[in-house]
């Protein structure tokens, strides 16, 4: 089965084709960073009329690429949600105008799901149950995945996201917006141990996390310099991701233990850090457990993730009625009962 796969949650215009046989045929992306950088975040409005300029021309490119004809793909998978509504209405309207019109099923996907299973994209693939630690620019959460659709929400942030925190503290360095990549890599020239910040609420018990405080400690570092070098800066940086990468850490070998699931999956755009990536590898290989990641670009938001998801989902027969809707808040436990089951 072939599926198309539309992303316009927030500020990435992703499309991809997916086959359940062959995997991934292609993908295009289209970032809107620069158009909001100078705005210092992302601006909704802007963001929705970007989407409908870029979205057709990289179906388009999508088609071309991969030499498909319409005929040959079996349905289409868009973001229905969580994200900006009218960022999202752009993905939905298209994808379901284009099932609609080319006479195949339609199905609007979870973000989160899409960011979940996006190390299925990679070989080799993890297998259900799994542990998952989700952590993008919205959400940081601990996830027991026991199956499609099963996920049992261990614990998440009470206030900022991992990645949240990451472009906070890069703006407040200077870094500029979205800053998080910007400031993992300022933080590969820091020094270890030179500046130490805590590590929230991994002195009790439980799989939340909290990262707004961090921000606080970074903002009073910094500001308590006279006269702060370019190593100091990188200094701060490395102490900032070393918390979080350790917290988060701490939280996943908790999380292990309690659920003795035997293998880890890391997923959203701060999988993408490399600290995090290497210390959840050692984790890993302490408690024997398999660690999956996707490919870097796919930690961020693309259209493939999306693809692969609307598939399995298609393949199961599901699907969204023709009166489609987005969700720009949209439960995880609650993504089952918004489609229909096709008569077999
Ligand atoms: P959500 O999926 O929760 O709606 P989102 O789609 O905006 O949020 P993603 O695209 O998954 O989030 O990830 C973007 C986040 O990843 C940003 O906050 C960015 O700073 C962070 N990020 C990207 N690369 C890195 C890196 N190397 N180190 C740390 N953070 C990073
Ligand atoms: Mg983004
Ligand atoms: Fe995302």
């Amino acid at each position: 089965m072939r599926v198309l796969g539309i992303e316009t949650s927030c500020d990435e215009t992703g499309v991809a084709l997916y086959d359940s046989e062959q995997g991934l045929l292609g993908h295009e992306l289209y970032s809107q960073v620069a158009l909001h950088a100078q705005y210092g975040g992302v601006v909704p409005e802007l963001a929705s009329r970007d989407h409908v300029r870029k979205i057709i021309p990289l179906l388009t490119t999508l088609l071309a690429k991969t030499a498909t004809r319409p005929q040959q793909i079996a349905g289409v998978a868009y973001t229905a949600g969580p994200g900006l509504i009218g960022a999202l209405l752009v993905g939905a309207s298209v994808g379901r105008s284009i099932a609609w019109t080319w006479g195949v099923p339609a199905i609007g996907v979870h973000h989160l799901e899409g960011h979940l299973l996006a190390p299925l994209l990679e070989t080799p693939a993890p297998t259900f149950p799994f542990l998952a630690l989700l952590v993008s620019g919205g959400h940081t959460q601990l996830v027991a995945v026991r199956g499609m659709g099963e996920y049992q929400l261990l614990g998440e942030s009470v206030d900022d996201a991992a990645g949240e925190a990451f472009d906070k503290t890069a703006k407040l360095l200077g870094l500029g917006y979205p800053g998080g990549a910007a400031l993992a890599h300022l933080a590969e020239q820091g020094h270890p141990n030179v500046f130490h910040f805590s590590r929230p609420m991994t002195n009790r018990p439980g799989l939340a996390f909290s990262f707004s405080g961090l921000k606080t400690h970074v903002l009073t570092a910094w500001k308590s310099q006279e006269n702060p070098s370019e190593q100091t800066r990188a200094d701060i940086a490395r102490a900032f991701e070393d918390a979080v990468v350790d917290t988060l850490v701490i939280k996943c070998r908790r999380a292990l233990k309690e659920t003795r699931l035997q293998r880890l999956v890391v997923a959203g755009g701060v999988g993408a850090n490399k600290q995090l990536r290497h210390q959840l590898q050692v984790l890993g290989q302490e408690l024997n457990v398999k660690v999956f990641y996707p490919r870097i670009e796919f930690c961020t938001d693309n259209g493939a993730m999306i693809a692969l998801a609307g598939c399995l989902r298609l393949q199961a027969g599901q699907q969204s009625p023709l009166n489609f809707n987005a969700h720009p808040r949209w439960l995880m436990t609650q993504i089952d009962a918004t489609y229909s089951q096709l008569k077999s």
